[in-house]
């Protein structure tokens, strides 16, 4: 029976396609295509799957691949697809390495290579022909930058919530996100919002933190050092090393701490539009070579002693804040509370204590008084090339809520995020998607006049955002429409809650107490 005939009527083109390559691998006699001239990103689909056919022996394959006359991208572009997987397969080639013996021109070649070579590995097989997509990408922005042993990307669908009127100009909100309702729930947040004048933010503080753990021979010793760091001199003399070494980078404090003989010092520095961690990364390098020159003795374990804290929960950042700390306020009138929000300032006063203050303090919650600050955070972080991880921290906030106006109808609410580290430079921001979203803000790259200042517009909007999250969450709940909305987008069932007066104790009932 021919390999073809095997295959059930409802197979596609594709697996005929993928068959065919298969029984071509194992039977390399058969009629074969002649070889590839050269292989071009810009070749037509027939080309590219009659040229990844081709198949000579191995012996042929490696005569080509090894021919010391040519440059190893020149040789490559003689093999057809086939071939240098036989060759990865039989270990000449690794294919951690294919973009860079490939070359500039051929990165999308390099990833379909991968893809076939990891597929076929694998027990399922099935990366090759899946629906992950890897065509239409420049790949020359992802390599030695953004990822490895790239096999195509993840596409996640984008939503903007708003627009959103931040510090009195109009932003959309981008969300990359694939949870359904809660870009029309921060759009609805950012309804009241407006109506009510808009967002106003404070900038309270921008440094990114890197914290090594340096081991010295005795407690003493470590003491001695952790002194010297504190003094005006040994403080000048790591703040120049530190700032030598880029000129966004200005030390702004540094923070000692030991625990037996280790010391921990905590650098923080202004990073300009980059997120910073490798700007600090380079400058605590340098001050360190500077430290051991007056230590020799001292032992550098870690440049990251944890003591940054870089996406890992800890108290140090909700204390003293990591990357940009920006509080965003705004006053809702009382009537678009009952009209857009559906709910009362009353109630939703009462919600926010009870939940965000009071039911996290109950748990024992660092930074996490809010109602769902890292869903909004994260969606927009997504969107516009920041590291996620970093949510971790970056989603620290504190809502609050209290009557305000004349007859305190109105409510002033607010957000405080101690630590959202974003950049507009660098990372996830150098790929063309998140940079077209990095354009819509009109915060893209690096500020031309004040550096610093579109990473913080970043931050700014991405607190503001999250003001509307914030808002419309605990008015959903605080209405109890949490469900109407889930239903609507066909999500599972949560509870209600129930309206909940409190009862002040008359002359019986305190008499029973
Ligand atoms: P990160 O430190 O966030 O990991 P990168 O090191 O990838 O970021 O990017 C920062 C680089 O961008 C640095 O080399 C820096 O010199 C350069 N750069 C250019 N303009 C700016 C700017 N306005 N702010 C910060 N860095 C900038």
């Amino acid at each position: 029976m021919s390999a073809i005939a095997q295959y059930p009527s409802s197979f596609s083109v594709r697996d005929l396609e993928l068959k065919l390559r298969q029984v071509r691998l194992a039977h390399p006699e058969q009629s074969l295509p002649s070889p590839p001239s050269s292989d071009s990103e810009s070749s037509s689909p027939q080309q590219e799957i009659e040229e990844s056919y081709f198949l000579r022996s191995l012996k042929e394959c490696l005569a080509i691949y090894e021919e010391p006359s040519r440059a190893r991208t020149e040789s490559l572009s003689l093999l057809s697809d086939e071939e240098v997987i036989m060759l990865a397969n039989n270990g000449n080639i690794a294919t951690y390495a294919l973009e860079k013996l490939f070359g500039i021109d051929q990165l999308k070649r390099a990833v379909r290579i991968r893809r076939a070579i990891i597929s076929r590995a694998s027990s399922t097989g099935t990366l090759e022909s899946s629906s992950i997509p890897f065509e239409n990408y420049d790949y020359s922005r992802v390599l030695g930058a953004c990822c490895e042993n790239v096999v195509g990307y993840i596409p996640i669908p984008l939503g903007v919530a708003g627009p959103l009127a931040v510090d009195g100009k109009q932003y959309p909100i981008p969300m990359a996100t694939a949870e359904g309702t809660l870009v029309a729930s921060t759009s609805r947040g950012c309804k009241a919002l407006n109506a009510g004048g808009g967002v106003t933010t404070v900038l309270v503080g921008d440094g990114m933190t890197r914290g090594p753990a340096i081991d010295f021979p005795s407690a003493i010793q470590a003491g001695e050092a952790k002194a010297w760091i504190d003094s005006d001199d040994g403080h000048e003399i790591l703040r120049e090393a530190f700032e030598s070494t880029s000129r966004f980078a200005k030390l702004k404090s540094l923070k000692t701490a030991i625990a037996g003989r280790t010391l921990y010092v905590r650098f923080a520095t202004t990073t300009g539009d980059a997120m910073g961690m490798n700007m600090i990364s380079k400058g605590t390098e340098k001050a360190l070579e500077a430290m051991q020159k007056r230590f020799p003795e001292m032992v550098v374990l870690a440049l990251s002693g944890n003591y940054c804290t870089d996406k890992k929960p800890a108290a140090i950042n909700w204390i003293e804040g990591r990357g940009k700390s920006v509080v965003a306020e705004a006053v809702v009138p009382g009537h678009v509370v009952r009209t857009v929000l559906k709910t009362t300032v009353r109630d939703l006063c009462n919600l926010n204590v009870k939940k965000n203050l009071m039911g996290s303090a109950m748990a024992g919650s660092i930074g996490g008084f809010n109602a769902h600050a890292a869903n909004i955070l994260t969606a927009i972080f997504l969107a516009t090339g920041q590291d996620p991880a970093q949510n971790v921290e970056s989603s620290m906030c504190m809502t609050l809520m209290e009557p305000t106006g004349p007859n305190g109808e109105d409510l002033l609410v607010s957000v405080t995020m101690p630590c959202i580290e974003v950049g507009t430079v660098g990372g996830g921001t150098v790929l063309a998607p998140q940079q077209g979203v990095l354009d819509m803000l009109g915060i893209r790259g690096a500020h031309p006049q004040q550096p610093g200042q579109n990473a913080q517009t970043l931050a700014r909007i991405i607190a503001s955002a999250v003001l509307a999250g914030e808002l419309s969450l605990l008015s959903a709940l605080s209405a109890g429409h949490l469900i109407k909305a889930h239903m609507a987008h066909n999500r599972s069932q949560v509870n209600t809650p129930a309206a909940s007066v409190p009862v002040t104790p008359g002359a019986g009932l305190a008499s029973r107490v």
